[in-house]
């Protein structure tokens, strides 16, 4: 981005706070830093200073990329924004009083909220929270998961990983697992075939929302790359040795990787929003809250209920531009405008080795040059989001 800071600097005017620096939020900071709006304090409270781009971190794992290629640099962002950052949890929210709560204790007050916070891994067998790892937090994942990459490197013993969740995220994550671990064992020397990979998914199938031919090229990869497929089977429990399905059966693993459904986080329940079946709040194609016109959601987190639609970070991704220009409005006292979300777009699903599956509707295709399209889209969205001194 080229251009400088906007004027709003916080503590004046108008409060409007933004919780959570997912990938709706940064498409709001980042048109306001290019259009500020006058007198307005602009402030955004995440718990997370470096945002991944969900789209490459399948890609980070394999080894494609650095770390630093696929997160957002949320303090920078919102220098640019002319925005205050403040890295902490929202823990509660008052709707009579304006106010949010920090983990910190800290109270921040609003006029205009906006909640981007993702969704929230429910570890919900016994044990899981204790012994595996979601993808989320982020920066817990990647301490994890670096270790597991220390663990492989310094061992020559045998490594049993198992991945919970049989959605794009757990099947793409797992494959480019397998990739970059096979490639180190490989690179020191070593049997690869020392390491043994699984995954368990409560549906009959991997990938339930995509057509049934990505079902069966995936099924077939797995086949080839010798993954162990438990379907139609919920885990159950989670400990030190490994975890142990519904039927009973016990299966070792030295590391278990939670990628299921997520739901909303606890603390929404307290705060009178009106939340859907999974704890998601519920908004109207203006992305207000059904409940109060003051507050706004996106992303993950917010369930449109006249257009409900799969978690994902490109719906993320494509609520940010209506949900910047209806803050604005709601700021300036204009009235807000009505957004509908597309019904089909285009999944692009990876398999670890530069090689993408398309999705779209009933449509499924491969090949390397899919890879290479999605690279490019990717890294033409991280560019957006890079100040000049990043
Ligand atoms: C392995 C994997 C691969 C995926 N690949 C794709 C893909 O290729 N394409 C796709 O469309 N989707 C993909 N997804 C799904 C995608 O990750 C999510 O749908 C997307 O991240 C949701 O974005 P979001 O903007 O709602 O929130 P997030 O990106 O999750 O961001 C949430 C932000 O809120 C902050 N936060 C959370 N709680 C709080 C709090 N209480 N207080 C303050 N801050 C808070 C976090 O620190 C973070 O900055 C993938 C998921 C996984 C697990």
């Amino acid at each position: 981005m080229t251009h400088t800071a906007a004027s709003s600097g916080p503590g004046t005017g108008r409060k409007l706070l933004l919780i959570g620096g997912g990938h709706s939020h940064v498409e709001v900071l980042r048109r306001f830093g290019r259009h500020p709006v006058a007198d307005m304090a602009l402030t955004l409270l995440s718990r997370d200073r470096h945002t991944p781009y969900s789209g490459m971190l399948p890609g980070y794992v394999a080894g494609h990329y650095r770390w630093a290629d696929v997160h957002i640099d949320l303090a920078r962002l919102a220098r640019f924004a002319g925005a205050r950052f403040i890295q902490d949890t929202a823990t509660g929210l008052m709707l009579e009083d304006r106010t949010v709560r920090c983990e910190s204790g800290y109270v921040l007050p609003w006029d205009r909220l906006s909640l981007n916070i993702g969704s929230t891994p429910s570890l919900e067998a016994t044990g899981a929270a204790e012994h595996a790892v979601a993808v989320k937090p982020i920066h817990r994942f990647n301490d994890r998961w670096l270790a597991l990459l220390a663990r492989v490197r310094e061992g020559s013993r045998r490594l049993r990983i198992a991945v919970v969740g049989g959605g794009a995220g757990g099947v793409e994550l797992l494959l480019a697992m397998q990739y970059r671990l096979r490639r180190e064992c490989h690179a020191l020397g070593q049997d690869p075939d020392r390491l043994a990979f699984a995954l368990f998914t409560r549906g009959r199938t991997i990938l339930p929302t995509h057509p049934t031919g990505v079902q069966r090229r995936f099924l077939h990869v797995l086949a080839e790359r010798g993954i162990g497929l438990h379907c139609g089977t919920a885990v159950s429990a989670v400990d030190a040795t490994g975890l142990e399905t519904e039927d009973g059966r016990h299966h070792r693993a030295d590391e278990v990787v939670w990628v299921t459904r997520a739901g909303g986080p606890e603390w929404l329940c307290e705060t009178g929003l009106a939340l859907d079946s999974q704890g998601f709040i519920k908004v109207r194609e203006s992305l207000q809250t059904v409940t109060d016109p003051d507050v706004f959601a996106a992303g993950d987190i917010a369930s449109m209920v006249r257009h409900p639609r799969e978690k994902a970070g490109v719906v993320a991704v494509r609520q940010g531009p209506p949900l910047a220009a209806n803050l604005r409005r709601s700021l300036t006292g204009r009235p807000v405008r009505a957004w509908r979300p597309q019904r089909h777009w285009l999944a692009l699903i990876s398999t670890g080795d530069r090689y993408a599956v398309a999705s779209r509707g009933w449509l499924g295709f491969g090949g390397r040059w899919l890879w290479h399209c999605k690279d490019w889209i990717d890294r033409r969205f991280m560019r957006r989001y890079r100040t000049r001194d990043d």
